[in-house]
């Protein structure tokens, strides 16, 4: 592995915070991670910006009313109601926010005012609720898990699993940004064109058949690009400001018969979900390995996509889990089960080459535009993370230990997306949670034709 860019303070695991619950062994929100969401409480229904720390959210706006170390241009960004205006103000800015938000959280002098403070500033995780952290005015996913397309590609396009392209272009589409939403509440089942039973006869209509989940990470931009001005690639991991976990809904059903020649559309639009945290690319740091190594024979990234730092550091080892409860699982009071794990480490494309081609052809990127990477499957069964890949289309379903099976998803099972990275020498840092429950589909605005 080689070393992390970037470390400085801020990123020293012997740090501690006076919020006792940061500073316990793998707490997925020590003073090392801090990211930030957009939330709001029962006693102040106004969303607004604060930082995991512990088990509770520390209140950026109310903090930085009065303190002299924000700079203006950032206080005035924490005053809004979403993380754009921050986002836009770059990577710099953000550093500052975190090398600020770390002194007021310490466990030494630096922190006594917000510890006098504590009731007002500090609000438990578990009472907050949580609102998208930008306004998306664009949503683009990519195709960049490599083990991904080559399973699903099997199963969709068996003469043609792994498409020409692939190694040269990092593949994506245009995702809709309006049905975005933080991963924690229901995602309604969508209705659509189910593809014919057999051939030369119509399509059924109704609820989706083959409801699924893609285990992905998005990145959210700092203030991107002008029209018509690419961003190189080695100035691109610049613009990417912070990750998150991403679950992109997929109704694999309406996608298979929709989606020739042009992409997919409805079954993918209804609904995509964020944690509620993004997690800073400095507080990556540590965890930023090489890109993808590519195996013998794999062609070099033309030279717009090709930046040796990028090369050494424009990896990420980000460990992923996702788990399932089954609506029986729950009133039996059984735990979620782990269905499969992978690691971010596996996208054959970096989110700086990403950011490379998306802009090349002069597109312009805003800030808090989010990109989701692709499902990052991994090259063992375990790591397939789909159910279209795991399930084989459904044709081997999961066994879940109360003997209930899955091929794809039934109303009432919540999905729950989990991320975290460790490091020897590092504090251990997590992501939270992305998690959605599948409601029935609402078939009152269709009447009969169901
Ligand atoms: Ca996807």
């Amino acid at each position: 592995v080689t070393e992390a860019p970037n470390l400085d303070e801020t990123h020293d695991p012997a740090r501690r915070s006076f919020v006792e619950a940061a500073n316990l062994t793998d707490a997925a929100f020590p003073i090392q991670n801090l990211p930030l969401a957009v939330f709001s409480t029962e006693a102040d229904p106004n969303p607004r910006i604060g930082v995991a720390i512990g088990d509770q959210v520390f209140d950026l706006k109310k903090v930085s009313k009065e303190n002299e170390r924000f700079a203006q241009p950032i206080r005035f960004a924490l005053r809004e109601t979403s993380l754009n205006s921050l986002f836009s103000l770059g990577r710099v800015a953000l550093r500052e926010v975190r090398r600020i938000a770390a002194d007021l959280l310490d466990q030494g002098r630096s922190g006594n005012q917000v510890r006098r403070h504590a009731l007002d500033l500090l609000t438990p995780m578990d009472s907050c609720a949580y609102h998208l952290p930008t306004k998306v005015g664009n949503y683009t996913d990519f195709y960049a898990g490599i083990y991904h397309a080559r399973a699903a590609g099997a199963l969709l396009t068996p003469e043609n699993p792994l498409p020409a392209n692939y190694k040269w272009v990092p593949i994506a589409y245009h995702g809709r940004a309006s049905s975005v939403q933080v991963g924690q509440g229901a995602v309604r089942r969508p209705l659509g064109q189910r593809p014919p039973a057999a051939p030369a006869t119509p399509p059924s209509f109704g609820p989706c058949e083959r409801l699924d989940f893609e285990l992905e990470m998005g990145f959210y931009l700092a203030g991107g690009n002008p029209l018509g001005k690419p961003i190189p690639i080695a100035k691109a991991s610049q613009e990417i400001v912070g990750f998150t976990l991403l679950n992109d809904w997929s109704a694999r059903d309406i996608q298979r018969w929709e989606m020739y020649p042009h992409g997919p559309f409805l079954s993918k639009s209804f609904a995509t979900s964020v944690a509620p945290w993004v997690v800073t690319a400095d507080a990556l740091a540590p965890f930023r390995v090489p890109a993808l190594t590519r195996p013998e024979g794999d062609p070099r990234p033309l030279d717009y996509l090709f930046d040796a730092a990028d090369q050494a550091h424009g990896g990420l080892d980000v460990h992923l889990q996702v788990q399932l409860a089954t609506a029986q699982m729950r009133a039996a009071n059984e735990p979620a089960v782990e269905i499969l794990t992978s690691n971010a480490k596996y996208l054959y494309w970096t989110p700086a080459q990403m950011v490379a081609h998306h802009t090349i052809n002069g597109c312009n990127l805003q800030a808090g535009d989010l990109i989701g990477t692709g499902t990052i499957s991994g090259p063992s069964p375990g790591e397939l993370s789909s159910m279209l890949e795991f399930t084989s289309a459904g044709s081997t379903p999961v066994a879940l230990p109360n003997g209930e099976q899955r091929g794809f998803l039934q109303d009432g099972d919540e999905v729950a997306f989990h991320g975290g990275c460790s490091r020897q020498g590092y504090a251990t840092i997590g992501f939270g949670s992305c998690v959605g429950r599948i409601e029935a589909a609402d078939v009152s605005s269709v009447g009969r034709a169901v």
